[in-house]
């Protein structure tokens, strides 16, 4: 994994403000959560790291490269959003060869690379399916399977499990964080859920109004209110 660092991230949607200088600092191979009620800017920060949204101002550096101006697919940043990301017209396989198609990687080693994903999700015997014939937390592991294919060296996750039932919600966690140690992916990962974050993350960073209001480990934030 990269390291990451936002420095002052400042987002304004034409005169409204969305972030007021964040600062976040993510050693290689670290679990962050992003906690915080909806509208405080979370899902902000991940699309500024994406390249999905632009800045207003700061600094956002990917290992020592500054990222400001790297377009989305030149980050090198997987992402899995909340959820219906499949293509509906796409099997599990097509889909989760999507990335390698877009980086021209040759038919052969596009299907050995989607299969080995899907292994790891523990959905190898599912590429010949389609999207509606999958359960939700099945669907979420193949977005997650096609966000790593491509190896990149970031992972975001925006609420990824805020559609599945309690059960699948804990299983599929669990499993997001024990893929994310195996790869040792750098990870961002935007919850509102205060248990989720504290379970899965090596430090929770507490959003607010745009900023980040305190950033710590889950035994930091216990034992200092
Ligand atoms: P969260 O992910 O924590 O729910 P967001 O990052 O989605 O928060 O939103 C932060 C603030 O920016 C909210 O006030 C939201 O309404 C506003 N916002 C988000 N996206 C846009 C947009 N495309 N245009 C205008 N305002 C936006
Ligand atoms: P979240 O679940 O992260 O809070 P929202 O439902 O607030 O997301 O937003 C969904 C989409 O709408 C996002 O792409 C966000 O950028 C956009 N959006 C959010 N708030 C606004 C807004 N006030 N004006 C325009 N677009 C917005």
């Amino acid at each position: 994994g990269a390291s990451v660092e936002l420095r002052n991230v400042v987002k304004y949607y034409a005169n409204q403000r969305a972030l007021n200088g964040v600062n976040l600092s993510m050693a290689p191979g670290e679990f962050v959560a992003l906690l915080g009620p909806s509208g405080c800017g979370k899902t902000t920060v991940l699309r500024a790291l994406s390249g999905l949204e632009s800045v207003t101002e700061g600094q956002i550096r990917i290992d020592d490269t500054d990222v400001v101006n790297t377009p989305v697919n030149k980050r090198d940043i997987g992402m899995v959003f909340q959820a219906y990301s499949l293509f509906p017209h796409m099997t599990v396989l097509q889909n989760v060869e999507f990335g390698l198609r877009m980086r021209r990687v040759d038919a052969a080693s596009r299907r050995r690379r989607a299969s080995e994903s899907l292994d790891m999700v523990g959905l190898a015997s599912f590429g010949g399916r389609y999207a509606h014939q999958l359960s939700g937390g099945q669907q979420q592991r193949v977005a997650l399977a096609r966000a790593l294919v491509t190896r990149p060296r970031v992972l975001l996750l925006d609420e990824p499990l805020s559609a599945l039932d309690a059960k699948v919600r804990v299983q599929l966690r669990d499993e997001i964080r024990r893929i994310q140690t195996d790869l040792g992916i750098t990870t961002l990962f935007v919850t509102h859920d205060q248990e989720e974050a504290l379970a899965v993350a090596d430090r929770v960073a507490v959003m607010r109004e745009g900023n980040i209001e305190q950033i710590g480990t889950p035994e930091d934030l216990y034992t200092k209110p």
